[in-house]
């Protein structure tokens, strides 16, 4: 009996549903000849739905999730929804609701894809980034004091638990056991004197239980300037939400860019579903225009044959990516090609058809 692995499937807005059609294709050609398929349930949740109900997604949508293995995400945003309604009602309720506390981005440069490094630095840009999802920076905690008075003061504050930090940096140096990787951490203990002084001594307390593991300690002011100069320094990376959130769009800019930058949203005991979404937003100026890059999503797609265990198919997604972009025929404007969305979705499962 083959397994059913039962997918929620949010297009969302703009460029959301063409992408995410072009990776549910790849998604169902990667069951082929294996002991698994999937079983897609599409939700209509985003801001169209948000225009005729007033939310962005049903009142026990959250609910209703809660049945799946896994939820497959395009992009939620479009103009005339402020920016905090569409993400905070659904992207990151999500993640809170499902306690995704882990988010990976690969920043791998696959052969063919345009980098902004001269040819002598690229060969080595292979970085597995594991950006704290839950809280710090990012925790929503603060104050707004004398609002419009002289004696204005605002505070932004970053929450740091030992549960969540140290489970952060745990699941971080597992994947680089896993993985026989070097683990880099980045902060900045230097100035920010409780928040990263503490991610610092939790960093030095968990891997002490992982001898195995070669660590590095980088304040992220250095890292965003070694990983443009010398990008081979880093395996493995663990870091706080914000800096994570800033030096994946910096890896994204030097691994293809945003039609290639994919992202996982993990929740490690598997309580709950984990969410797979590429990293770019619905893209309003080029949606319905059959413009959009579709390997973000496909690689997203990998990510999610790789939490299911099906690595191997997971590497061969990756591995046609790299076979589609090294043959430069089919590519979509932004890798300065010609294609369509659709067409790309074509050749991709034409290239998988050969490897399966
Ligand atoms: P959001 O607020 O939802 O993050 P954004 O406006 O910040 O959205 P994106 O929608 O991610 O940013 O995209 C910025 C620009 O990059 C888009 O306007 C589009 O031109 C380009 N872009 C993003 N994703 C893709 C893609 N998959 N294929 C082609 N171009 C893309
Ligand atoms: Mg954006």
């Amino acid at each position: 009996m083959n397994k059913a692995l039962k997918i929620a499937v949010i297009p969302g807005d703009g460029i959301g549903p063409e992408v995410i059609d072009e990776g549910v294709k790849v998604l169902k050609k990667m069951t082929e000849g294996s002991d698994f398929y999937f079983e897609f349930t599409y939700f209509p949740w985003g801001c169209e739905y948000y225009a005729k109900n007033g939310k962005m997604m049903a009142d026990d949508g959250i609910e209703q999730l809660k049945a799946f293995d896994a939820i497959y995400l395009g992009a939620v945003g479009y103009p005339g929804v402020p920016d905090h309604i569409s993400l905070w009602d659904l992207l990151l309720k999500i993640r809170k609701e499902f306690d995704q506390y882990v988010n990976i981005r690969p920043i791998t440069l696959l052969q063919g894809a345009p980098c902004p490094l001269q040819e002598a630095k690229r060969d080595n840009i292979d970085m597995l980034f594991i950006r704290e999802n839950s809280e710090g920076e990012y925790a929503g905690a603060g104050d707004w004091l004398f609002r419009g008075k002289p004696e204005e003061v605002v505070l932004q504050t970053g929450v740091f638990s030992r549960k969540g930090t140290e489970r952060i940096i745990r699941y971080a140096f597992e994947t680089a056991r896993k993985l026989n990787k070097s683990l880099t951490s980045i902060s900045k203990g230097n100035a920010l004197n409780y928040s990263m002084v503490f991610w610092d001594q939790v960093f030095e307390e968990v891997s002490r239980e992982y001898p195995d593991v070669q660590t590095y300690s980088y304040l992220v002011d250095a890292a965003s300037m070694f990983m443009i100069m010398q990008p081979e320094r880093f395996e493995v990376v663990v870091t706080s939400n914000l800096f994570g959130d800033i030096l994946t769009d910096l890896g994204a800019a030097l691994a293809g860019g945003l039609g290639l930058a994919a992202g996982a949203n993990i929740n490690p005991e598997r309580t709950y579903p984990s969410m797979f979404e590429p990293i770019h937003g619905s893209a309003p100026d080029i949606a319905g225009k059959g413009l959009a890059n579709p390997l973000a999503a496909m690689w997203s797609a990998s990510q999610m044959l790789d939490f299911f265990g099906y690595e191997q198919r997971g590497r061969m997604v990756l591995d046609a990516i790299e076979q589609l972009l090294t043959e430069k025929d089919t590519l979509t404007p932004d890798m300065g090609g010609s294609a369509s969305t659709s067409e790309v979705g074509d050749r991709m499962l034409q290239l998988l058809t050969d490897m399966l």
